[in-house]
């Protein structure tokens, strides 16, 4: 069995074979890869499933962590809203502010995989 991840270009259809590396879930690697035929290039959010050792990826043209930042500081600024408004009403509210975003996935092999993206300090 290839070592390699393989991935099919959603653009022009070639195969390209990259050597990346294999971080097992929760762990996650995120890179931008470039099809060796067309020259498109997109990102990869790439994990291992812990179990049967395959590759577990998600491909997107934008990249996740930023979604999941842009999508974090936006959760924050709506929370700071709601801490204002009760700080008028005299009440105070307490927020654990997740350090990570966890995505799942469900492998092949049954298992349920997960990715957690951490989220920067948004301060
Ligand atoms: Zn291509
Ligand atoms: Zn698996």
């Amino acid at each position: 069995m290839s070592e390699d991840f393989i991935y099919y270009c959603y653009r022009c259809g070639a195969e390209n074979q990259i050597d990346l590396p294999k971080p097992k879930a929760p762990d996650y690697h995120h890179t931008s890869i470039t099809c060796k035929s067309c020259g498109d290039s997109t990102h990869v959010l790439i994990s291992h499933c812990p179990n049967c050792h395959r590759y577990v990826y998600w491909i997107d043209d934008i990249s996740i962590p930023d979604l999941v930042n842009g999508f974090g500081k936006y959760m924050v600024h709506n929370m700071q809203a709601l801490i204002d408004r009760a700080a008028t009403q005299d009440v105070s509210i307490s927020i654990d502010t997740p350090d990570n975003y966890p995505i799942n996935a469900t492998c092949p092999c049954g298992s349920t995989v997960t990715v957690e993206l951490f989220i920067p300090d948004l301060d």
